[in-house]
Parts: structure tokens; C-alpha cells; sequence
């Protein structure tokens, strides 16, 4: 395929935007090249700017969980964007998304919209922290919860008491109240626990983990730390800006049927406009400005148009009855005939998948945290991507990265898909 326009117009973008890029793993560093610039999207497929068509796996890392330019959104923002886009004032679609998602997730009496995950997962830790009277938080290597500071924090070696920061500009002071576990390790989380008895505000977690590649929770290790958070006072905090509104209407709260104390939500929920949310129970969300004294605002929070795209988008969802276990399908489908494509060629590898987030990894044996995840080949998977890419494939461009199914995918679409990866893995 050609990506000379993508090029050119990726040179321009380096002039005036750092790395030419609004979010650093747009710019391709994990795997090389330039990255691919988009003119259009419909259903399960994106539209260069050179003119290739590409099946998507991103979906904009997951909010276009039915389709690109997916019709009832569309024409719900247009409408709504013929009225005035902002108002810095109460509007009643604020009220109907709100109800709606209430009604969907678990265990949740009140929300309040942001304008992204990052926001979202920041307020809950505050929220948390104020509910509670309490200042460290535990969150688990390789769990993404957006760039503020308190969760840019990695385990380096002999890190899983005090955090040390991964990004210049966070402070020491902030990193150390950032305490590290190891995913699927409950053992882990208990000493953290037993450490710092009465310190800590919440435990936070992607209960599917999705930021380093796609890792299923251990039967039971939700159960356990939410029994462990329980009797020790610990706010259990889901970060389900991926899985929420994706694994099924009440997200992994439903799946697993374990209830948190704060949920945080982003990607789905904004139908592909900037929305984010956080929501818990009445005693906890009484606690926010202007009911209490935790302070959280946003200019453009609720903006009506990314209101009108989340409300088409949860009405949609939540209208369907049929529309996750669909998805389920299509990804298990995918799963057999990639594994069997790779299985047949001699590549090692495992996949792992919970409802319609999948991942591949070039090692052998079970990824379950940031570890295993780390030793996947990444030379294999940067031919991979490439290969995948000249076949009119888009995953994402890192190892580190889950895909996202649309329902919009065909089955067609999906075997075009097994075919390009069994001619890929002759190449690996
Ligand atoms: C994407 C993501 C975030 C951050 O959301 P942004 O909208 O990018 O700020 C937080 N948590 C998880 C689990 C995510 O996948």
C-alpha cells in the first residue's frame, strides 16, 4: 500500500505539533514508520488519505463499539449542534443520559460527566481520598488510568512499596503515595494493605486489564480484593473506561458480578465525542461540590453535543438486547481463526479475549500482568503490524494494545482478517 499523502502530510504535522501527534501512540514509535492520517470512517472500516481502505480493530480505541459515523449519533449531534453548542448551564439531556446510565450500570445512584477517562479516573481518586480522609491509593503495574500524575507511576525493581515516577515533571512527593501491585496477585495487594493499614483511600483497577494488551482478572482476584478492600475500609475504585458499556451494559461490574465503589467511564459512553464519567453510590457521590466539599468542574462538562452522542450511543446499546453477546461471537470467531492461522504457520503465541477485546501475544505461556505482558517478541510484532497493515488491516500500532471489535465487522470481514494473518505469520 502507499501512504505517501499520510507522509507528507505527517511531515507538516511534525512542524507544528511535538511528534506530529495529539497522543503519543498515534505516532507509530512501537512499531516504526509513519502513521496513517485518516479523511473518513464508515462502519467497520477507515478511509485514508491515500486512498486505502483499512478494516478497523481500534474503533478509536473503542468507542465506535457499532460502526463509524454510526447513523443514529450522527444525526443526534447535527441536530443538536443547530442549537448552540455550549451553554455553561444545566440542559435536560444532562438528566437523560445520566438516567439512563444509572439504569444500566450496577450498583450506581448518581454521575457526574467529565470530558475524558483521564478526568474521570482523576476525580474518583480524589473523590476517594476526600470520602475517605485517607491520601495513598494502590494501583497495579501496567493499568492505564489516564496521564495525570498520580497514575504515571511503573514498577521499577523494589517499587511495589513506594511508586517512583515514570514521566519527568511528576513529583516525588505525588509518586509516593501511588503504591504498585502486581495484577492477578492478591498475596501482593494484602501486603500493600497490611503495610500501610489505615492509609489507604482506594484500590483502583481495570477489572479487564486493557493497557497492556487484554488481560482477563483470575477467577476470584476481583472477589478477593473487593472482600480485602471491604474489611479494611478501602474504596474499591473500577476503571471501566474501557470495558464499561463494551462487555455488557453494566460493563465488568455485570460480567463478573462484583460491585465497586466508584466506577469511571470514558470511550463508550461519549459514542466518539470527549466524554468521560465517574459515579458510586448516593453516600459517596453527596461528597462532590456543590453537595459537598470535594471539588471537581469543567467548563465544557455535559457539553450537549457530546451529551446527544453518548445518549444515542447507551440507547442503542441498551436497546439491543442482543448486541454484546453479538459481539462476543464475532471475537470468539476471530480468536479460533487467528490461533489457528499462527498455530499452522509455527508462531508462538497466545491469545487472550474477554467479550470483544482481544490481544495477541508472541510468547509462549499464560500473560495474566505487566511480566508476562513485557516478554512478548516485539520484533515479531512489529512485522506483524506492518504485514497486517499492507493487507488492509489496522491493529493498533504497540504490542501493548488491545483490539476493540465493532459490531459493524462482518463475518466476511473476519475471515478476510484469518487469511491476512495466516500470509502475515509465513512472513514471521
Ligand atoms: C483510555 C483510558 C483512560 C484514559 O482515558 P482518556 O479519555 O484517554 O483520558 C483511562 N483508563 C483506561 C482504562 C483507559 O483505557
Amino acid at each position: 500500500m502507499i501512504y505517501k499523502r499520510s507522509s507528507a502530510l505527517f511531515a507538516e504535522a511534525e512542524k507544528v505539533i511535538p511528534g506530529g501527534v495529539n497522543s503519543p501512540v498515534r505516532a507509530f514509535k512501537g512499531v516504526g514508520g509513519t502513521p496513517i492520517f485518516v479523511k473518513e470512517a464508515k462502519g467497520a472500516y477507515l478511509y485514508d488519505e491515500d486512498g486505502n481502505r483499512l478494516i478497523d480493530y481500534i474503533n478509536s480505541w473503542g468507542p465506535m463499539i457499532l460502526g463509524h459515523a454510526y447513523e443514529p449519533v450522527v444525526n443526534a449531534v447535527v441536530e443538536k449542534a443547530k442549537k448552540g453548542t455550549s451553554f455553561g448551564m444545566p440542559t435536560e439531556i444532562e438528566t437523560k443520559i445520566a438516567e439512563l446510565a444509572v439504569s444500566m450500570v450496577p450498583n450506581i445512584d448518581k454521575i457526574r460527566f467529565v470530558n475524558s477517562g483521564t478526568e474521570a479516573c482523576m476525580s474518583a481518586i480524589r473523590l476517594a481520598r476526600g470520602f475517605t480522609g485517607r491520601d495513598k491509593i494502590i494501583k497495579f503495574a501496567g493499568c492505564y488510568h489516564g496521564h495525570s500524575d498520580s497514575f504515571l507511576i511503573q514498577a521499577g525493581s523494589g517499587a511495589s512499596t513506594f511508586g517512583t515516577p515514570n514521566s519527568p515533571g511528576v513529583t516525588q512527593g505525588t509518586a509516593k503515595d501511588t503504591l504498585l501491585a502486581n495484577y492477578n496477585d492478591i498475596k501482593n495487594v494484602k501486603a500493600l494493605v497490611e503495610a500501610n493499614k489505615n492509609e489507604i483511600a482506594c484500590v483502583i483497577i481495570e477489572p479487564v486489564a486493557g493497557n497492556m494488551g487484554c488481560i482477563p482478572p483470575k477467577k476470584d482476584f476481583l472477589k478477593a480484593l473487593k472482600e480485602l478492600c471491604e474489611s479494611n475500609n478501602i474504596l474499591l475504585v473500577f476503571d471501566e473506561v474501557m470495558t464499561g458499556f463494551r462487555l455488557a451494559k453494566g460493563g465488568a461490574q455485570e460480567l463478573y458480578r462484583i460491585d465497586a465503589d466508584i466506577v469511571c467511564f470514558g470511550k463508550v459512553i461519549g459514542g466518539g465525542l470527549p466524554v468521560g464519567a465517574f459515579a458510586a453510590r448516593n453516600e459517596i457521590m453527596n461528597h462532590l461540590a456543590p453537595l459537598g466539599p470535594v471539588y471537581q468542574a469543567g467548563t465544557l462538562s455535559g457539553n450537549p453535543l457530546a451529551m446527544a452522542a453518548g445518549l444515542a450511543m447507551l440507547t442503542a446499546l441498551n436497546r439491543d438486547t442482543d448486541v454484546f453477546n453479538r459481539l462476543a461471537d464475532k471475537t470468539e470467531y476471530l480468536h479460533r481463526g487467528i490461533n489457528k492461522a499462527l498455530i499452522d504457520n509455527n508462531i508462538t503465541h497466545t491469545i487472550n479475549r474477554v467479550g470483544s477485546m482481544i490481544s495477541v501475544h508472541f510468547d509462549e505461556g499464560e500473560v495474566y500482568d505487566f511480566t508476562t505482558a513485557a516478554k512478548g517478541n516485539n520484533d515479531t510484532f512489529k512485522t506483524f503490524f506492518h504485514g497486517m497493515l499492507n493487507e488492509g488491516i489496522y491493529i493498533a500500532p504497540s504490542s501493548f494494545e488491545t483490539w476493540f471489535l465493532t459490531d459493524a465487522l462482518s463475518y466476511e470481514d473476519l475471515d478476510f482478517t484469518i487469511t491476512a494473518v495466516n500470509k502475515v505469520a509465513k512472513s514471521l
